[in-house]
């Protein structure tokens, strides 16, 4: 029962509906705490250092594993790890980045949440876009199109300067009847062609699906002509080469929840996989060498 609602976590029950909701649910950080212990142990602990699924609880709210004793908070080594923000307030910012429908800017996630810094805002959205799209999960299946667009408007440095065009590779699943799209998974290929794509659809899609690389392929056009619209519409500016792949993960992530019943549903889901994300230090978002796909030439 606990493993169905799960997977079809219901609202008012599992997530809150509203912000009015949100609020109430969580009116300090202990009750965030609460709720991100049920996400991330919910299905049983697991003691990061031993895997050992045995445990006490210490006084401090962490869990001591009984094997090796080692003791861990519900953040440590999320995406939450180490904050000296209020829960609360990542809560806030979730919510507010999952509600609107194209997503939110630094700028204003600064001004709503009252944040003192420009940067806060911009990292937290960098956290949370890590945690949008995981590896190996969700893979398209049925009949795929995969094919390969140009996109506009992505710099090399970080603060705009020359912007040039990236070549991101596109998944798109056959819809199911009365829509016009099935769900999307993209990518960053180093250069045009062919063998980066079969790599690309072999990780994006479920073996003994059809994939069609060939021909007129009208759900890659359309998909490629909306995220070239949300990348230039919702961030006003050139995307820093380094951080389009999280940009892809973010567009990816709204898209295949865009006919949610409930916005909360996608706050869920995205604190869900945030509880399972690595940190991310600063240091690391704003090193172009770290980013593992990007090769900026
Ligand atoms: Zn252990």
């Amino acid at each position: 029962m606990a493993e169905e609602r799960a997977r079809h976590p219901v609202g008012g029950v599992d997530y809150p509906r509203t912000m009015q909701e949100l609020q109430a649910w969580f009116p300090d950080d202990a009750a965030c705490l609460a709720y991100l212990e049920r996400l991330r142990w919910g299905a049983g602990f697991s003691c990061p250092l031993c895997s050992g699924a045995s445990f006490w609880q210490a006084g401090d709210g962490l869990r001591v594993c009984r094997a090796c004793q080692r003791r861990t908070s519900v953040t440590a080594g999320t995406i939450f790890h180490r904050t000296r923000s209020p829960l609360q307030l990542w809560f806030m910012a979730a919510w507010l980045i999952t509600a609107q429908k194209n997503g939110m800017s630094a700028q204003s996630l600064q001004r709503v949440l009252g944040l003192r810094s420009y940067e806060t805002a911009w990292a937290w959205l960098h956290k949370f876009r890590r945690a949008m799209v995981r590896e190996g999960r969700d893979r398209l299946r049925g009949q795929v199109e995969v094919g390969e667009t140009l996109v506009d408007g992505v710099s090399a440095g970080y603060a705009g300067g020359s912007t040039g065009r990236a070549c991101v590779m596109v998944a798109v699943e056959k819809p199911g009847p009365g829509r016009v799209l099935g769900r999307i998974r993209l990518g960053l290929a180093d250069r045009p062609g062919t063998p980066g794509l079969m790599n690309f659809a072999r990780n994006a899609v479920e073996p003994g699906s059809i994939v069609r690389t060939d021909g007129a392929l009208p759900g890659v056009r359309l998909v490629a002509s909306l995220l070239q619209r949300w990348l230039t519409g919702t961030l006003h500016y050139g995307v820093a080469g380094h951080h389009l792949p999280y940009y892809l993960d973010e567009f990816t992530f709204r898209f295949n929840r865009r006919s949610a019943d409930h916005r909360g549903l996608l706050f869920y889901r995205l604190l869900e996989q945030a509880v399972v994300t690595d940190p991310h230090p600063l240091e690391e978002i704003l090193d172009p060498d770290h980013n593992p796909y990007w090769n900026f030439s």
